[in-house]
């Protein structure tokens, strides 16, 4: 039996641990809700705890442990879940005012995964304001720390599920990826994060930021435990038309096969001179470490790489405003006061409830889609979507995946990019041409700065390729340390 606090423990070991009765669920979840409570002042991780939820499902599996009953495969596992997806009886906000007071009457798919798997529940955690953002700065609430910095942002959309996991506020979190939003915070928080190729995941109850481009996935401590979440929220479900009917494998059967005889390649693309020299070298390393291991490391160009930006901010703005219309102030969350018609209703709840932000990108969106503009604006994004996606097959018929940094910089200060949004935008630079693609990606810690700021490395995958980059991102895992490293919190 270990003697590390639980609250460090992989999910693999609590998971084993609780299964052999050494562990009990409820003094899992104690622990775990008493980290939060002596830290997470500091942080802000979570919009809302729910500890009475937690406590529930802890004391329910201890029961089912006492009865010899067959357990889930996350039993005992606490789990911080990202404030875009529906949990049933516990309010739902996105981080937006608008829908304050929205409490769904039903579980996201993942969430009923979660659930069936005996996991622990702990919270919702902060998000920019319907995932649009790189610094969580965008939530309409309060703004969260990076735990390696608290001066610093934890990077966004997903930054309080990327902090919750680097703070050790819980073993597992779901985030949400649309253009780099699951990877860039955990390149920025030094953790991992997965973003699965589209349709890996169901999308049933969580709110749509741009549908053709969101995909929920892992954010954990290590690589393994990205393959063991990932497992149970993979698959088909009849409820999300575009979830994917391919049978889901066991990501950790073949996670420590290593990479000798893979071809890996290095698109130059990724590597321009605006990086950050601190990061371009903690890759480079990276790739070195590859290399030693016996992949052999390809060099490989996706030429279109420099219009995935503006392209990335077509589609998702123009998928936005359309998502975003059914905000009215009649379905969901408020309703401003004091209106004399629907329409002078509508318009007042919607500037009052929508931050600055949300509100460019409806105005953006709207454009894009209007008539005398579609052909210039969206039909264009649509083809560079195509380029993009070619781009990545030509490179995937040489290799098995691809290494490039997850951002071209680390941890910004709070504040240093709110008044200028274009910068913001050029932080996904490396992240949107996953999603415009549908291929998967993780992103795995490989160092730090020289201010102790942490680094990722990205490794790209083909379609349904999780198996594939789960495993190369183990083999680098097995030869460091990094992963295992503890922001300075307590
Ligand atoms: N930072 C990107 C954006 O602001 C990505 C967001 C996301 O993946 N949800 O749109």
């Amino acid at each position: 039996m270990t003697t590390a606090p639980l609250h460090r423990l992989s999910a693999l070991a609590v998971r084993d641990a609780v299964a052999r009765g050494e562990v009990r669920a409820s003094d899992v979840a104690e622990d775990v809700l008493g980290r939060i409570h002596g830290l997470d002042s500091k942080v802000r991780a979570f919009l809302r705890l729910d500890e009475d939820g937690a406590r529930a499902s802890a004391k329910a599996v201890d029961a089912k442990v006492a009865a010899k009953k067959p357990l889930g495969r996350l039993a005992g596992v606490t789990v911080a879940v990202k404030d875009v997806l529906c949990t049933r009886g516990v309010e739902t906000t996105c981080a937006s005012k608008i829908l304050r007071g929205f409490v769904p009457p039903y579980d996201a798919h993942v969430v009923e995964r979660l659930r069936a798997e005996d996991a622990i529940l702990v919270g919702k955690t902060n998000l920019d304001e319907f995932a649009m953002g790189s610094s969580t700065e965008n939530s309409a609430f309060h703004v969260t720390a990076n735990p390696w910095d608290l001066s610093r942002v934890p990077g966004g959309s997903s930054g309080g599920s990327a902090a919750a996991i680097a703070a050790d506020f819980a073993h597992l979190a779901l985030g949400t990826d649309t253009g780099g939003s699951i990877r860039q915070p955990a390149a920025l928080c030094g953790m991992t994060g997965l973003k699965p190729t589209y349709g890996r995941v169901s999308r049933y109850g969580l709110i749509a930021f741009a549908s053709s481009l969101d995909q929920i996935g892992p954010m954990t401590g290590d690589v393994r435990d990205a393959a063991l979440l990932l497992s149970v929220i993979a698959g088909r479900d009849a409820r999300d038309s575009t979830s994917q009917p391919a049978p889901v494998p066991d990501y950790l059967a073949s996670i420590e096969d290593g990479v000798k005889g893979f071809r890996l390649g290095v698109p130059r693309e990724y590597f321009p001179e605006s990086i950050q020299p601190a990061v371009r070298d903690r890759v480079r390393d990276a790739i070195d470490v590859y290399e030693r291991l016996g992949a052999e490391i390809v060099d490989v160009s996706l030429p279109h790489t420099d219009y995935g930006i503006a392209a990335y901010y077509i589609v998702a703005t123009s998928e936005a405003s359309s998502n975003l219309a059914r905000y009215d102030g009649v379905q969901y969350g408020i309703r401003a006061d004091g209106a004399r018609s629907l329409v002078e209703m509508t318009s007042r709840t919607r500037t009052q409830g929508f931050g600055p932000e949300v509100t460019r990108r409806i105005l953006l969106g709207t454009y894009c889609l209007s008539s005398g503009y579609y052909d210039a604006y969206y039909l264009k994004g649509l083809r560079i979507r195509t380029l993009l996606r070619r781009d990545f097959d030509s490179a995937f018929a040489k290799v098995d995946a691809i290494l490039c940094p997850t951002s071209p910089i680390p941890a910004f200060k709070i504040g240093e990019k709110v008044s200028d949004p274009l910068s913001m935008y050029l932080c996904d630079v490396f992240s949107v041409t996953a999603n415009l693609a549908g291929i998967p990606g993780i992103s795995i810690p490989c160092g730090f700065t020289a201010e102790r700021l942490p680094v990722g490395l990205q490794v790209l995958g083909k379609p349904l390729g999780e198996e594939t980059i789960l495993r190369v991102a183990r083999a680098y895992e097995r030869e460091t340390d990094w992963h295992l490293q503890r922001p300075p919190l307590d």
